[in-house]
């Protein structure tokens, strides 16, 4: 048989997700084209690898699952069916050995996605996948899909189709939420696309920004204080930013801190700047003689407390705080730092919102329109960074793709 005698399968949307669904597909026999709307693909991916590709996570499965909070019970079997080991298999698969990073992070042994990207390209070209770059999806028109290229629109046919659109941050990559219109027109429910594992604004003074934007604070506690009390407490570090805070600490609260935002316009968040010590030593060592001493020798002396301690404790409380040791001790385990809003989504890691979960059956395709399957950063999940991104991308991919091959072969 012909690979034109097949049946064809299209992939839009060149990222992980899409590469995943395409590679099931093509295994499976089917004829696989991918288009995607830049000038080559995975461009995301490759930017995940520059800061050290985090590609899944060791910890116990089930712990892996509660990561997706709201979703882990619409991503379950996907997970189940294509877990951390299976994407350290399939990279081993491609020539790319992994390793258990001392967080229980998963790397490739040399921290990079290019190796790894190009002998999946290899691999999917040599099973027969068609590549067409530069190839914006449109919408849908009677004959099928609609496409703009530089030499016009060109309308393509298929017999299923995956989108893999990914979301919507660092849209000059290539996923820029365009596809939510000709969606929402379908009357497929869409929620918002918004900032995740971003970095979160405040008002520092010119001094503060001046002398400590870059600057991490290591070895911290964040909590967020919500209008049902204190929750989700975080150990880790984040940056001081021109604008405010970033940083992994930040990232793993993001959902909870944008959430608080939206209700209550702002996000109180608590930094516990001694989390080795409790209260009770703290106020101790805050009570033993100063003499002539200035606070921040003091703190450094008593506390090991350095420059930017100090100077964020300025920041954060009114004089009269700082002077009554109690209050003092008090804001040292529970700083109170207000964020007014989230980063713009063009600078966030990944995007929330996305397609909702009841357009999709279990085999991921639309409801409303057989054939049509969806995967990827583009459906309505969240995570924290710890490659729990990469993770629900390459098996919501895999899943799509699966569910298209049942669905052709039905
Ligand atoms: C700086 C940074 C670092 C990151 N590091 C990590 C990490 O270490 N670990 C981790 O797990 N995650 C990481 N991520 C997140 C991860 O890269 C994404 O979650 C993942 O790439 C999403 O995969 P996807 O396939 O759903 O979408 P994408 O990778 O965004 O791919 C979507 C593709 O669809 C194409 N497309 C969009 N619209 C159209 C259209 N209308 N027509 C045609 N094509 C279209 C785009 O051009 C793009 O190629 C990082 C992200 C960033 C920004």
């Amino acid at each position: 048989m012909t690979s034109t005698s097949l049946k064809k399968i299209i992939v839009i949307g060149a990222g992980p997700a899409g590469l995943m669904a395409a590679e099931r597909a093509v295994d499976a026999g089917f004829a696989v084209d991918v288009y995607d709307a830049m000038p080559s693909v995975g461009r995301k991916f490759l930017l995940a690898g520059k800061s050290g590709m985090n590609l899944t996570h060791a910890e116990a499965h089930s712990d892996l699952l509660e990561r997706y909070s709201n979703s882990s019970l619409q991503l379950r079997a996907a997970l189940d069916a294509f877990p951390a080991q299976a994407i350290c298999d399939w990279a081993s698969s491609l020539g790319v050995a992994t390793f258990v990073g001392s967080s229980k992070r998963v790397f490739p042994v040399d921290m990079k996605a290019a190796p790894l990207l190009r002998a999946w390209l290899h691999r999917l070209r040599v099973s027969g996948v068609n590549f067409f770059m530069r190839h914006k999806w449109q919408g849908w028109t009677e004959e099928g899909h609609i496409f703009q290229t530089s030499e016009g629109a060109k309308i393509v046919h298929a017999d299923a189709c995956i989108y893999a659109f990914g979301g919507a941050s660092w849209p000059r990559l290539g996923s820029d939420g365009a596809w939510l219109s000709p969606f929402q027109a379908q009357n497929l429910t869409v929620e918002p696309l918004t900032a995740s594992n971003c970095g979160f604004e405040l008002a520092w003074s010119d001094y503060f920004k001046q002398h400590f934007a870059g600057r991490p604070l290591t070895s911290v506690c964040a909590s967020v204080v919500s209008s049902s009390g204190i929750g989700s407490k975080r150990q880790g570090q984040f940056v001081i930013t021109d604008t405010g805070v970033e940083g992994s600490l930040i990232y793993a609260l993001s959902a909870t801190i944008r959430r608080q935002i939206e209700l209550a316009g702002y996000c109180e968040l608590q930094i516990d700047l001694l989390p080795g010590r409790d209260l009770s030593r703290v106020q101790k060592e805050l009570s033993m003689p100063r003499g002539s001493r200035s606070l921040s020798s003091h703190l450094r002396s008593k506390l090991g407390l350095h420059a930017i301690h100090t100077a964020l404790i300025h920041e954060c409380l009114r004089p009269e705080q700082i002077q009554d040791t109690d209050q003092l001790a008090l804001a040292l385990k529970a700083l109170p730092i207000k964020l007014l809003r989230a980063r713009p989504i063009e600078e966030a890691i990944s995007s929330a919102g996305g397609l909702q979960w009841s357009e999709l059956d279990e085999r991921f395709m639309l409801k409303k329109k057989p054939g049509h399957f969806c995967a990827g950063e583009m459906l309505n999940w969240d995570a924290p960074t710890g490659g729990y991104l990469l993770t629900a991308c390459f098996a919501t991919g895999v899943a799509a793709g699966q569910g298209a091959i049942a669905w052709l072969k039905e």
